[in-house]
């Protein structure tokens, strides 16, 4: 209430002499800024000279509400007088203080996280979570909160179930009794924040469990960082950055607390930039920049896009000006993140509530990868939602969807409905599609739905780290991909699908 107050009425409070110094918290009027910190840099923290110097960097190019400081990564833990000493540093500021918990044992070897059948590595956890708990009252947990573990001991006690099953059991136990009843025995008023990563379509694959896990946290949070939608191993389009939140959003409706990117793989600076508009766009209430050793580094030639300066992209010539004014100033990428923040705010504040094209897309389904977002792309604006739309006029599901049968009785129930009043408008699913002309004819829809298959393919070729653990290690997931192959195979490639694969082609060679 006070931040909403200091953002609406600015000039009453600093004659009033209550504005907060120095960086100013709550200068964007219609969201928060946030930044996470890694462990890696708390650690540095205990060095005064080093925290006072380098934030000094970040503050004056990006205006910042909140600082997350990670407690662990990698196995690292940072002791408790140097989390309590940076602590003080930010509320001097006025800036709220949370805590962060990456739960990966080693992030370079391929995502290495925590096996939590096995009791060694689930007391880890609770010692990480302890202390994390008793130095904050509130704390988020970063997109490592899955398991690929396929141990002796995990293979016992999956017992007959699949991979996906077990695993979506196993993270729904974790987060209620290893996590959340440790951090409540510690801690009892700490508010804790599960952050959901990009890969929505394979949440299931490693026990990201979207169902049963949102009701048991204070909030969630959105992954949106789709980096360049070419050359990196997800292939993610730009239009991911807005959906992803919405459809988290629709998950815990008014408890999805905010959107997350990061500068990892952008290619240039608009890629970045991109990733806050579409965010802000969604109306997230809070904006996560990973990380502050990300906005420390160098923001440069190399950033700047071959269309600079044809006034409708990015401004990198502003962007750099903007550091111009010191000449010990070098300008960093949290100039790109303040100036792309800055513009966002002056048109969300004239947004009304997002609306779009209800996409049913039910609990763990599986279907055409990330088809959501390449419709979004051809400019059929999207609204994912976990429940079937029974009220929605018009609405959306892909294909592949159907190879997951009907996947509750009211689903069933509804589209009894829709066909007895005659309505064709409504979405397919696997227990009755309906024939709907207009759906089948729709060139962009086809060429979208290939490209989605195409992309699909790829991912399995050479997609990387968590994203392809979710799909190829898993029998369910496999399924699913070989389907997507024998699609490809059965089907000869239509106009569509063939330029598409040549404008692959070409894209490969560019960027050989
Ligand atoms: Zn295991």
């Amino acid at each position: 209430m006070l931040m909403s107050l200091l953002k609406r009425t600015p000039l009453l409070l600093g004659l009033l002499g209550f504005l907060p110094t120095a960086a100013s918290a709550g200068q964007y009027q219609n969201f928060n800024a946030a930044v996470y910190v890694r462990a890696y840099e708390v650690q540095l923290m205990k060095d005064p000279a080093w925290l006072r110097d380098n934030w000094a960097i970040v503050e004056r190019q990006v205006k910042v509400d909140k600082v997350y400081l990670e407690t662990h990564r990698d196995l690292i833990i940072v002791d408790d007088a140097t989390l309590q000493q940076a602590k003080a540093f930010f509320q001097a500021k006025g800036i709220v203080v949370a805590g962060g918990i990456a739960t990966v044992r080693n992030e370079s070897n391929l995502f290495e996280v925590f096996c939590y059948t096995q009791a060694g590595q689930r007391a880890k956890m609770r010692e990480i979570v302890e202390a994390t708990a008793r130095n904050f009252d509130e704390f988020i947990i970063d997109d490592f909160f899955f398991t690929s573990c396929t141990c002796d001991e995990c293979i016992a006690a999956k017992g007959d179930r699949s991979w996906t099953r077990f695993r979506l059991d196993l993270m729904k136990e974790v987060s209620r009794d290893l996590i959340l009843k440790t951090a409540h025995t510690v801690n009892p008023k700490v508010k804790v924040t599960l952050k959901y990563p990009n890969w929505y379509e394979h949440y299931q694959g490693t026990g990201y469990n979207l169902e049963d896990e949102p009701p048991l946290y204070d909030k969630i949070y959105t992954g949106t960082e789709t980096r360049d939608p070419v050359h990196t191993g997800q292939h993610l389009q730009p239009y991911h950055s807005y959906e992803a939140f919405r459809y988290l959003e629709n998950i815990k409706p008014g408890g999805n607390g905010g959107g997350w990117v990061d500068s990892g793989a952008r290619g240039n600076a608009d890629r970045y930039a991109e990733q806050f508009w579409l965010t802000m766009f969604a109306k997230a209430p809070e904006i996560t920049l990973f990380a502050m050793n990300e906005l420390l580094m160098p923001f440069g030639e190399r950033d700047r896009a071959s269309w600079q300066g044809q006034g409708t992209s990015f401004d990198y010539a502003k962007a750099q000006a903007r550091c111009a004014g010191s000449p010990a100033m070098k300008p960093t990428l949290a100039a790109v993140a303040g100036q792309a923040l800055e513009l966002a705010d002056s048109v969300v504040g004239k947004l009304g509530k997002p609306i779009g094209l209800v996409a049913y897309k039910p609990f763990h389904s599986t279907g055409e990868d990330f088809i959501h977002n390449f419709l979004g792309m051809v400019g059929l604006p999207i609204e994912m939602v976990p429940q079937f739309p029974v009220d929605a006029p018009h609405g959306a599901v892909d294909r592949e969807r159907e190879a997951r049968p009907c996947h509750c009785r009211q689903d069933q129930g509804a589209v009894a409905r829709r066909q007895e009043r005659g309505d064709h408008h409504g979405p397919a699913t696997g227990a009755a599609r309906p024939r709907h002309r207009g759906y089948r004819r729709d060139r962009s829809l086809r060429a979208a739905r290939a490209g989605a298959a195409v992309r699909a393919a790829r991912t399995d070729r050479n997609g990387g780290g968590a994203h392809r653990a979710a799909r190829g290690a898993l029998p369910d997931q496999r399924v699913v991909g070989d389907h997507l192959h024998t699609r490809q195979r059965r089907r000869p490639p239509g106009a569509a699908h063939a330029r598409l694969q040549q404008g692959q082609a070409l894209r490969t060679h560019r960027s050989g």
